[in-house]
């Protein structure tokens, strides 16, 4: 793979100007495939640039938010139109920037541009209900308010489909915004923002500040005029916003991790579930929150499983996620690639039995980047802290279970409950997993990872604040309530 040599350096957008940081300095953001290669120079901020472009969406809400509902849509439109024209280039730079295959990248930016339209129509839709009144001569309903200032904080995992699936029914509800991206992929937020930033909104209606969670994501979750946060990241992360927002009375929502199960009864399609739960589990080399980790497989049908598991996994080709026949490129950063190693090790040391994988890779093409082998891992007893905790890497545990019933216990008991699967044609297993598991998206026969973008998104216990994102269901987090009562 060649090394480029141009290397950009990106800057925050401000009331609709590109600026440096007040501070001026800048972070490297490298290829994991390479780290060799410098894919961008990105700004690190400081509390000073959160405050400016506060300062900017403050000023610009009460404009964009008298506006129509269709005359916002028209720039989310817009907006659409020119991530589509540069689909290629976004997907590259999140490729090269934080290790996911082209295929996976293209389908991202796409994703996000399907979001973008769907929610260019929103604003037209209704936003509110009337309620008969038991007094005579008198209207009661409710309408929609937008909140005023967000602030949005996002992961490296999704740079692109995450910022705009906050972003988008934010903005076409009213509000004005301003973005944290994760350090490790903001050259390619950036490339989102330059779409936005040329569809047209107001000046000050869209903001991104670049720079660290401690800095950045901090000074925005601390800011008085930030009416509300919208995080997604880890759990760690996502409890001290929650503390700070509750402290000054804003509102927030948090999605977070995941240790996502997948359910294999008798009555499964064996090979079917075997495809689905190493899709599920391997691409995006594992780091998706809505990856599978956990196979819980009943004994009847676990070596047979197991096999066709083994077999899939085996043929998966690790390379650069550029290359077309790359299934799993690498982990995203030095950090991931530290912590699923010591995963894998802590799995080991608990007494799981790594039947394939488990190792750094690192000949030919992997000498410079931080590639892992696809990782099966059995013997595993639900206690253990692999069973238990997110891995967020290219790693399954194998659990051989007696029953249904014990595998709905086991897939319970965690602290997490974000997405789930159950591979069965059994109507009454099905309906049995639909009533008793724990996970705020469910799957029948499906990989684990994903849902469709119209439909509501997040989960529940320990995963999220359980205010869904994505379709209709967004408005609730990003409108309040007016109840109003009318007397003729
Ligand atoms: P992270 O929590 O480390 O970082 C997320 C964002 O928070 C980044 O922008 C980071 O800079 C910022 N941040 C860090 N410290 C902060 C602080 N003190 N105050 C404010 N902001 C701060 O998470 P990550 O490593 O970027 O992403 C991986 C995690 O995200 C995994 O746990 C994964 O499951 C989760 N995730 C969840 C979903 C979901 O929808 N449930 C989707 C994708 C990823």
């Amino acid at each position: 793979m060649t090394v480029k040599t141009e290397v950009k350096t990106y800057q925050n957008l401000i009331n609709g100007q590109w600026v440096d940081a007040q501070k001026q300095e800048v972070e490297k953001s490298i290829n994991p495939a390479d780290y060799r290669e410098i894919v961008g120079y990105v700004p690190l901020s400081t509390a000073e640039d959160v405050d400016m472009a506060v300062k900017a969406a403050k000023s610009a809400f009460p404009h964009w938010s008298k506006l129509s509902g269709g005359a916002r849509g028209d720039v989310l439109r817009k907006a659409a139109d020119l991530m589509e024209q540069r689909v290629n280039d976004i997907a590259e730079t999140l490729t090269r920037e934080m290790g996911k295959t082209l295929a996976e990248a293209k389908g991202e930016v796409m994703r996000a541009v399907a979001i973008l339209r769907y929610y260019s129509s929103e604003g037209m839709r209704s936003i509110g209900e009337v309620i008969p009144s038991n007094e005579e001569g008198t209207l009661l309903f409710t309408s929609r308010s937008p909140l005023g200032v967000v602030g949005l904080i996002t992961p490296w995992n999704f740079p692109v489909a995450i910022p705009i699936w906050k972003m988008a029914p934010a903005l076409i509800y009213g509000n004005t915004v301003v973005m944290k991206p994760a350090l490790e992929a903001t050259v390619t937020a950036m490339k989102v923002m330059e779409c936005l930033q040329e569809a047209g909104f107001p000046p000050g209606v869209i903001n991104v500040v670049s720079g660290s969670g401690s800095k950045v994501g901090n000074a925005l979750t601390e800011h008085p005029d930030v009416k509300a946060i919208s995080f997604t990241g880890s759990n760690q992360v996502g409890q001290l916003i929650a503390l700070k927002a509750l402290e000054r009375g804003a509102k927030y929502q948090l999605e977070m991790g995941g240790k996502n199960p997948v359910v294999v009864t008798q009555n499964a399609d064996l090979e079917l579930a075997a495809e689905l739960t190493v899709s599920g589990s391997m691409k995006s080399s594992g780091q998706k929150c809505t990856a599978t980790s956990r196979a819980i497989v009943v004994k009847e049908v676990y070596d047979e499983f197991r096999e066709k598991v083994l077999q899939k996994v085996k043929g998966i080709k690790v390379g650069n996620g550029l290359a077309a026949d790359t299934y799993m490129g690498p982990v995203a950063s030095q950090n991931q690639y530290h912590n699923v190693l010591a995963a894998i090790q802590k799995g080991i040391d608990e007494g799981g039995h790594v039947v394939w994988g488990g190792k750094p890779l690192d000949q030919d093409e992997m000498a410079y980047g931080y590639f892992i082998e696809p990782t099966l891992i059995e013997n595993v007893d639900p206690s253990m802290w692999i069973a238990q905790e997110e891995v967020f890497g290219p790693v399954l545990a194998l659990i051989k279970v007696d029953s249904l019933d014990e595998a709905l216990q086991v897939a319970n008991d965690v602290k997490y409950g974000l997405s789930a699967s159950i591979f069965t044609n059994h109507l009454n297993e099905v309906f049995q997993y639909l009533n008793e598991i724990e996970a705020g998206m469910i799957r029948v026969n499906g990989e684990s990872s994903g849902v469709e973008l119209q439909a509501p998104f997040g989960g529940v216990k320990a995963s999220s604040t359980q205010a869904r994102e994505q379709g209709r269901a967004a408005m609730e987090f990003f409108t309040t309530i007016k109840t109003v009562t009318i007397k003729a």
